[in-house]
């Protein structure tokens, strides 16, 4: 049976990760978040006080960074890091990393390796259009924004306690329009991709429909 590769994009909150790990489950693919790499990114940059304006530093720090991903969590340099990235300070900071052109190539450029031998549900901002402009399926996932905050915020406030719904609500704001507006690769529904707006559907229903296409895209390709 030939695998395909399947680019699930769309705005911050839609539940982009859930339905592409979910998905991933069930066809026995492997599941990759290309979010998680710009936030590892966004970390080491924070920590090693990266100057954001110096191209220098920039490509100086990319050439210090080693992403790799054990049982779907995210390491840094071998270390896993995935409850350091998920806080506001990386969400607060993540998008104007992630719009730089040499971080860019530096993200792409792995993702489009752990995507050559297909297999792969992979969920981001530029998957369908620039990643995996040949994914076989490529979905657009969208939801009502107050019902993205709310499950976002939902997520978070056991983990950060001083955290309210208005800085979720703002952060979101901030993220969409940077990855919408950026020069670089910016968010976009590709042309042929499917948009799927799961506001009013449940975690189940959005994974049967979604495993639904994959079979067809399947069935097709072999
Ligand atoms: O998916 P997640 O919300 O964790 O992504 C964090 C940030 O990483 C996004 O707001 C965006 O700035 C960046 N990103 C990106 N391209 C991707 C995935 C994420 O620019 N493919």
């Amino acid at each position: 049976m030939k695998k395909i590769n399947i680019a699930i994009d769309g705005f911050s909150s839609t539940g982009k990760s859930t339905l592409a790990r979910q998905l991933a489950d069930k066809l026995g693919y492997t599941y990759v978040d290309s979010g998680a790499m710009y936030r590892a990114i966004t970390f080491y940059f924070i920590q090693h006080h990266i100057d954001l304006h110096s191209n220098n530093d920039v490509a100086e720090a990319l050439n210090q960074i080693h992403l790799t991903f054990q049982d779907n969590i995210i390491c840094l340099n071998g270390m896993p890091i995935e409850s350091e990235i998920r806080g506001m300070e990386i969400s607060s900071k993540v998008s104007e990393v992630a719009a730089l052109e040499a971080v860019r190539i530096f993200a792409v450029r792995q993702q489009q390796m752990m995507g050559a031998q297909k297999g792969v549900v992979m969920d981001g901002r530029d998957i369908g259009t620039t990643v995996f402009p040949d994914a076989e399926l490529k979905i657009f996932l969208t939801a009502n924004e107050s019902v993205r905050s709310q499950r976002r915020y939902d997520e978070l406030k056991d983990k950060q306690s001083d955290i309210s719904l208005e800085d979720i609500q703002s952060n979101l704001k901030h993220r969409d329009h940077i990855d919408s507006t950026r020069e670089h690769s910016p968010l976009r529904k590709a042309h042929d991709a499917v948009e799927l707006d799961n506001t009013h559907y449940s975690m189940s229903e959005q994974l049967d429909i979604a495993y639904q296409w994959a079979m067809e895209c399947i069935n097709r390709t072999n």
